[in-house]
C-alpha cells in the first residue's frame, strides 16, 4: 500500500480522475445498476398485501420486510436477522472478497453508475476533467460546473426523498410534498439535510467513503486468504513487465504486462492492482476491462487481471466453484432459510395466557366450574383489530371480567376472563384446554392451558 492515496505529499486531497473503459464487466454492472436503481426508487411505492416492500420506520418502531410487518415485540427476529446478516457478510467475504462493494453497494452504484456518468457527460473523460479543474474560471467552466452541480443536487434530492420514504413510508412523504411546509417542518428539514449529505458524499467525499470511512474494507483484509476470489493481477503471467518493443523478444523473457498503466488510470480509488490486493480495492472490475482491451490489442489472452484467488495464480488451481465455496454457500442458504421460516411462519397476532394466582377454581351457577385467566394479546399487523377468545370445545364458556377491546396496530391489550366448564365434563384435577384467538370468527392463534377443578370420578 502506498500510504494514504487520498492525500498528496503536501497533504492536500489527491483528486481522482478515473478513465472509463467500457468492457464486458462494465456492461454487466451497468445492467445490474439499472435494475437496482429502478428497484431503489420504486421500492417505497411497491406493495405486498397493502404493505410496502421495505419500511424501516425507526421513529414509530415499525418495520416492514416484503410486506411482513414487524414491531418491537419481534425483537428476537431482528437479533436473528442481524446475526444471519453478520455471518453471511463474513462467509461471503471469505469466499468472494469484496464483491459486494463493486456490484451491490449503493455507494459504488450511485458514484460510478450515476454521478460519474453525469460528470463524464458534462465535463468529458479524465483528461478533459483534469484540464477543466486546473484551468481558469472561464464562461465554459462556469456553465459546466453549474450544470453538473445542479444535476448532482437534483439527483441527491431524489435520493433523499426516496431514502426518507423508506423510513416514514411513501404516504407520509407524499404528505410532506403536497401539504404546506409549515405542517411538516421536521420532514421538510430532513429532506434537505439528507440532500446535502448525499450531495457532499457524491460530489466531494466520493471514494473516501470506501477507502477511509467504510469499515468493511478493513474487515476484508482480515478475512480473505489464499482461496478467496478477488480482483487480482496474475503476476506469474504478467511479470517481468515491460513496454512493448518493436523487436521480438527471442527468449520470451518478458511477461504479458506491457506496463501501459491503463489499469491504474481507470481505478476510481487510484491504486495499482499490480502491487497486490489492497484494502482500497472495491472490486469494481474497471481494471479487468481496461487490461482485457490492452490484451485484445496486443493479441494476448484476456484476464491478466481478473477474478483470481492467490492459489489460482500461484498453484494454477482451476477457477471453479470449490468444495469450500459450496460449503460456505450451503451455510448461507441454510441460515437464510431458517430466518425465512421464522419470518413467514410467525403469526400476525399473539396471545399469552396465564391462570390467575390465588383461588384454584370457582363453583358457578348452572353446574359450572371456572378458572380465572389473564391474557396479553399482541397485534403485529398494521391495523387495529377486534378480537375474541373462544375454546375448541363448544361446552366451554368464556366470560370476560375485563374485555380486551380493540387491539391497536402494533400494540397489545390485556384481558381477564373466566373459562367455565360443566362440572359433569371434568374427569381430572388438571385438564388441558385449548383456547383460540378469533379474528372475525377465524382462528388466528391457539394456545393450550391447564384447567383446575374438583373431580367427579
Ligand atoms: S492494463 Fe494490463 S498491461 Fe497495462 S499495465 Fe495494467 S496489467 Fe499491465
Ligand atoms: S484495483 Fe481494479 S477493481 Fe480494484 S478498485 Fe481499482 S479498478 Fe476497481
Amino acid at each position: 500500500m502506498d500510504g494514504l492515496l487520498a492525500a498528496k505529499e503536501n497533504g492536500k486531497r489527491q483528486w481522482m480522475y478515473p478513465l472509463v473503459r467500457k468492457g464486458r464487466f462494465y456492461k454487466w454492472r451497468s445492467w445490474l445498476s439499472y435494475f437496482y436503481l429502478i428497484f431503489f426508487f420504486a421500492g417505497p411505492f411497491l406493495r405486498i398485501n397493502g404493505q410496502p416492500l421495505l419500511l424501516l420506520n425507526v421513529i414509530d418502531r415499525q418495520f416492514v420486510l416484503l410486506g411482513q410487518v414487524f414491531w418491537p415485540q419481534d425483537i428476537f427476529l431482528f437479533v436473528l436477522a442481524s446475526l444471519v446478516f453478520l455471518v453471511c457478510v463474513v462467509i461471503f467475504t471469505i469466499a468472494f472478497g469484496r464483491i459486494f462493494c463493486g456490484w451491490i453497494c449503493p455507494q459504488t452504484i450511485f458514484m460510478e453508475m450515476v454521478f460519474r456518468k453525469i460528470e463524464i457527460w458534462i465535463e468529458g473523460d479524465a483528461n478533459k476533467r483534469k484540464k477543466l479543474d486546473a484551468g481558469a474560471w472561464t464562461r465554459e467552466k462556469i456553465i459546466k460546473k453549474t450544470a453538473k452541480h445542479a444535476l448532482f443536487v437534483l439527483i441527491s434530492f431524489l435520493i433523499a426523498n426516496t431514502f426518507l420514504a423508506y423510513i416514514i413510508g411513501s404516504e407520509s412523504l407524499v404528505k410532506i410534498i403536497v401539504e404546506p411546509v409549515t405542517a411538516h417542518w421536521v420532514g421538510f428539514i430532513s429532506i434537505w439535510v439528507f440532500t446535502i449529505v448525499f450531495y457532499l458524499i457524491y460530489s466531494q467525499v466520493r471514494e473516501l467513503v470506501c477507502t477511509l470511512i467504510c469499515p468493511y474494507g478493513r474487515l476484508q483484509s482480515v478475512l480473505i486468504d489464499e482461496h478467496t476470489l478477488v480482483v487480482a493481477y496474475d503476476d506469474v503471467r504478467g511479470e517481468p513487465r515491460g513496454k512493448l518493443s518493436r523487436y521480438a523478444d527471442p527468449f520470451n523473457l518478458k511477461g504479458d504486462c506491457v506496463d501501459c498503466s491503463l489499469c491504474v488510470a481507470v481505478c476510481p480509488t487510484g491504486i495499482d492492482i499490480r502491487k497486490g490486493t489492497q484494502i482500497e480495492c472495491i472490486n469494481c472490475t474497471a481494471c479487468i476491462d481496461a487490461c482485457d482491451q490492452v490484451m485484445d490489442k496486443i493479441g494476448k489472452p484476456r484476464s491478466l487481471i481478473g477474478y483470481f484467488s492467490e492459489n489460482m495464480i500461484r498453484l494454477k488451481e482451476k477457477p471453479s466453484f470449490t468444495g469450500r465455496m459450496m460449503g460456505y454457500t450451503a451455510v448461507i442458504t441454510v441460515l437464510i432459510a431458517v430466518l425465512g421460516y421464522f419470518i413467514f411462519s410467525r403469526s400476525d397476532m399473539d396471545i399469552t395466557v396465564m391462570r390467575s394466582a390465588g383461588m384454584l377454581y370457582q363453583q358457578q351457577p348452572g353446574g359450572y366450574v371456572s378458572n380465572i385467566y389473564n391474557a396479553e394479546i399482541i397485534n403485529k399487523t398494521n391495523q387495529d383489530k377486534v378480537i375474541r377468545i373462544g375454546a375448541d370445545d363448544p361446552a366451554v364458556k368464556i366470560s370476560y371480567i375485563q374485555a380486551p377491546g380493540p387491539v391497536a396496530k402494533g400494540g397489545s391489550a390485556k384481558t381477564v376472563f373466566f373459562v367455565m366448564l360443566p362440572a359433569s365434563k371434568v374427569h381430572a384435577a388438571k385438564t388441558t384446554i385449548k383456547l383460540n384467538l378469533l379474528l372475525g370468527g377465524k382462528v388466528v392463534q391457539s394456545v393450550k392451558t391447564n384447567f383446575i377443578a374438583p373431580t367427579n370420578d
